[in-house]
């Protein structure tokens, strides 16, 4: 194959890529596949090495390495402290490598959902369409592109019809491109001048065209410049910026009181290593040191349990802001509705006809009273011809390729007797949603037309006559047409209007201002069948707090009815043009009340979304054309269609549906909600027990000049709190995310947005649960270790170690008390099986295994600063189980009846 460029005529390029208008052959294709590689840009992935290593790049870590660096260098001046030197150290591995484990597992689930967001296009080959991987194409291939396409390899074009292409992505140039077919001249032109080709990674923000494939993957123009580009950060959501400010605040705040507590230690006459050891404990003791690791985790799982339910996230951020949501937009063709249009009903020559379906949809009858024969017709015929003519679809056996309007269009003509054998095609201008019309210039046996079919009201706009029932033209009577279309719309039919007009043979190109002085064909009115999950997902966010509203393309009647259908409020609809104009403010109150919005195009839809916000909502917004995407980037979550969507409104979104299905968007934001909960459990646990043990060493250090005994140890030594630190927080708090979702998540009204974690209800969980869980060790450690203090004097060092011992064990049965009502935010621990949470029940065996190293195994006493207590201990130790959970039972229970 030789190499092509912008200079060569097409029948060049053709020769030099050994291809054909058919396009290849899929065996050839297959061979070009293996010899060229797969079209795809394979990002530098950072290293591994490099990723653990970021993990100790991290406050909390060098802290604790300076600590153990002052631990060291305090061993070296003789004092005992070589122990806590290696166990910090330990630690501090230990946490990288969970870190980077947690981390490794989140980015893997990830990419896993972005490999389910492949890019798909339509590729010709043997002179058939195929709707396939855009990874699989190759140089020489063929494919069609339509207005919000991202062109998936380099390519040059062959036809174009109005084709312009956004090229921003490249060049930086923010206007779209005209593209062309022919050769260009001129040296060394740069991609941006390069007219006729298309360059991968850019959109398609008009027309239609065919192409050619001259590059694919990394010898693309972008794959060039791509090659050394970094795979995309994991963006962080606005909880967890939240969570890591609190954690930045709190290392500050615990550094601060660390410091006044090594003076005041000194203040008091300890020794410096004494004080330091209180500091480092209390620093050690309050950081929750695998919290970060643990959120992202928690949003990745409910990333991809969503992708389980059809919703794909494409940012974290989503899955925590779609549990807020108070408003989905919808559209309402495909997402509401099933999208599988049947024409029912016609117009013409002032007739109404009804459209009857055999046993296919391409077999039928048209009926006034009784079935009548088209050709008898002739005003009848010729709007089933409109309907052909005016078409990018192709029919099939049972349904056909390309745009489900214009399917139905090709069924009922195709009923009608309509074949399409006699007629080329010389121009299109395509379908636009903001134009709601379509129109070709076309050449039949009887000369060269302008065919348009569009909204009914923009078509009629055009005419100045109409046909009559002999197909002979006549004087318009626009109202009455009106008046048809508005019966047909309050029937709930999607419902197009068609025109025409002879030109001469010279007329050669078509233009919005050549529409004009048209004669009206007629109306044709279809069906799309609401969805049935749709209903009910509609009544499930009714009593979720959610306001579900459709904003439409569709005429405003079709919307109400269809709204109506689904038991979406419609007394009333409101039109695109009643909002052009209107100030901010009375749009503000209109999008309280209306919940139905047609005729609408897409800027309308981002006036609604920012109106809607700015009432501080949080709106979740479908889309799927080309111009949706600002409309999408300013929701709080952008939702595109994973179906019919284009590419440009996929990557504008947040949120891809699998489905198009406006139930599968309930299913995410439940699962949203059940995130949004696991994160307020995690947090809501895990920091009351950091609390917990700070509170155990401020308390010792504070009564260290009254009470000998906290003179002389503290209740914890720093080892065993960084042991209580990491695992038992990670055994014990992973499982409760793990937790089955709770029943009514849909039950109760929406979140509000600005609900932070750190809340009252927060700061009362932390005092309450930290003394519950902190006081029973306290207890333990002064009950049994008094005696081995007399006048200041240590008497018993064993019993001393003995009793920290039993204390560590406590306050790991008070974590347990605490972890298994936990589970639920608000439900009572006894209104769940203790067994339903398998995860738990293993987290706590292993919490409870693993413990025995430290404790129980003599190589290991030394190093933990523990030693075997008396059997007849454990009843006070498994007595700390209770007063957590009868604390945590009491305040969810006082919290509930508070409201
Ligand atoms: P939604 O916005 O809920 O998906 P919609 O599909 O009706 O609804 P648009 O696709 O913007 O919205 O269509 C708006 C109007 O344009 C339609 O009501 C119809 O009258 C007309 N229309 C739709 N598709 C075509 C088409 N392929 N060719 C010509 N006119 C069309």
């Amino acid at each position: 194959m030789k190499a092509v460029d912008y200079s060569q005529d097409l029948d060049t390029v053709f020769a030099h890529l050994e291809t054909s208008a058919e396009g290849l052959s899929a065996a050839e294709a297959a061979e070009r596949l293996a010899r060229f590689g797969a079209n795809e840009i394979t990002f530098r992935k950072t290293p591994a090495w490099r990723r653990l290593l970021a993990q100790f790049y991290d406050p909390m870590v060098i802290i604790l390495l300076v600590t153990a660096g002052i631990t060291t260098t305090l061993t070296l001046l003789g004092e005992h402290m070589l122990p806590d030197t290696l166990v910090i150290i330990g630690v501090v591995v230990l946490n990288a490598l969970l870190g980077f484990v947690q981390e490794g597992k989140a980015e893997g689930a990830l990419d896993a959902l972005r490999t389910l967001l492949v890019q798909e296009c339509l590729i010709i080959r043997a002179g058939t369409e195929h709707r396939l991987p855009a990874r699989e194409l190759v140089p020489g291939d063929l494919v069609a592109l339509e207005a919000g396409d991202k062109i998936p390899a380099d390519v040059r074009f062959v036809r174009v019809s109005n084709l312009h292409v956004d090229e921003s992505s490249l060049t930086g140039e923010s206007v779209p491109v005209q593209k062309i077919t022919g050769a260009l001249a001129g040296q060394d032109l740069v991609p941006g001048d390069q007219r006729n080709t298309g360059f991968s990674g850019t959109y398609v923000s008009q027309g239609t065209a065919t192409a050619v494939v001259i590059a694919t993957g990394h010898q693309t123009v972008f794959g060039q410049i791509a090659g050394m580009v970094k795979s995309a950060q994991v963006k962080i959501t606005p909880m967890q910026r939240k969570l890591n400010e609190f954690v930045r605040s709190l290392i500050i705040a615990i550094l601060a009181v660390g410091t006044v507590s090594f003076f005041y230690t000194l203040y008091l006459g300890f020794s410096i290593s004494y004080g330091f050891l209180g500091a480092v404990s209390l620093v050690v003791a309050s950081i929750p040191e695998m919290l970060p690791a643990l959120m992202t985790s928690i949003l990745a799982l409910s990333g991809v349990v969503m992708a389980r339910r059809k919703a794909l996230i494409r940012h974290l951020p989503a899955a925590e802001t779609l549990g807020a949501t108070t408003v989905i937009c919808s559209d309402k063709t495909g997402t509401l509705t099933e999208n599988r249009m049947t024409v029912t009903r016609v117009y013409a020559g002032d007739r109404v006809y009804d459209v009857s379906t055999g046993a296919t949809p391409l077999e039928g009858e048209f009926s006034l009273e009784a079935p009548v024969d088209v050709t008898g017709h002739p005003a009848l015929s010729t709007l089933l011809t409109a309907g052909s003519y005016c078409n990018n679809a192709h029919l099939s056996g049972d349904g056909g390729t390309g745009d489900p309007t214009e399917i139905a269009l090709r069924q009922s003509g195709h009923k009608g007797g309509v074949r399409l054998e006699q007629i080329r095609r010389v121009e299109e201008i395509p379908f636009d949603s903001s134009t709601k019309y379509m129109a070709v210039l076309v050449d039949t046996d009887q000369g060269r037309q302008v065919w348009v079919k569009g909204a009914p009201e923009v078509v009629l706009g055009m005419c100045d006559q109409s046909l009559d029932a002999q197909g002979q033209p006549t004087s318009l009577d626009s109202a009455r047409v009106a008046g048809q279309a508005t019966a047909f719309a309050s029937n709930a039919l999607r419902t197009l209007g068609f025109a025409m007009k002879s030109v001469s043979l010279d007329h050669a190109d078509l233009r919005h201002e050549d529409l004009s002085g048209l004669v009206f064909v007629g109306l044709q009115g279809m069906i799309d069948p609401p969805r049935a999950a749709a209903k009910d997902a509609v009544a499930i966010c009714k009593e979720a707090g959610i306001r579900t509203m459709m904003i439409t393309g569709d005429h405003p009647d079709t919307a109400r009815a269809v709204a109506h259908l689904l038991g979406i409020e419609a007394s009333r609809a409101v039109t695109g043009a009643e909002l052009t104009g209107m100030n901010e403010a009375d749009l503000r109150t209109l999008v309280e009340t209306v919940s139905v919005f047609a005729r609408v195009a897409p800027e309308h839809k981002k006036a609604i979304a920012q109106a809607l916000q700015a009432n501080r909502h949080v709106v979740a917004m479908t889309g799927d054309g080309v111009n949706d995407a600002p409309a999408l980037k300013a929701a709080d979550i952008g939702i595109a269609m994973g179906r019919s969507g284009t590419e440009v409104a996929r990557e504008a979104a947040d949120m891809v549906l699998q489905d198009d299905n406006f139930a599968t968007i309930v299913a995410a934001v439940e699962e949203g909600r059940h995130a949004w909960n696991n994160v307020q459990k995690a947090i809501l646990y895990t920091l009351p027990t950091n609390a917990a043990q700070a509170f155990l060493i401020l308390g010792a250090v504070l009564l260290a000049a009254q009470v000998p005994l906290f003179g002389v140890r503290f209740v914890l030594e720093p080892v065993q709190i960084l042991w209580i630190n990491l695992l038992d927080s990670v055994l014990l708090t992973m499982p409760l995310v793990m937790e089955r979702k709770e029943r009514d998540l849909l039950k109760a009204p929406p979140r509000a947005a600005d609900e932070g974690i750190i809340n009252a209800r927060f700061v009362q969980r932390l005092l309450i649960m930290g003394l519950a869980i902190s006081l029973p060790g306290f207890a333990l450690y002064y009950y049994f270790g008094a005696p081995a203090v007399v006048g200041g004097q240590r008497v018993d060092a064993l019993l001393l170690t003995q009793a920290q011992t039993a204390a560590f064990w406590g306050i790991l049965l008070a974590h347990i008390g605490y972890v298994v009502s936990a589970r639920s935010l608000k439900q009572s621990a006894f209104s769940f099986s203790p067994f339903s949470n398998p995860w738990l029940l293993g987290g706590i065996a292993i919490s409870i295994g693993i413990r025995l190293i430290p404790t129980a195994i003599p190589a290991a006493n030394e190093l933990f600063r523990t030693a075997p207590f008396p059997l007849a201990w454990w009843p006070y130790i498994l007595a700390c189980f209770f007063p957590s959970f009868i604390a945590i039972e009491f305040l969810k229970r006082w919290e509930k009846r508070k409201g």
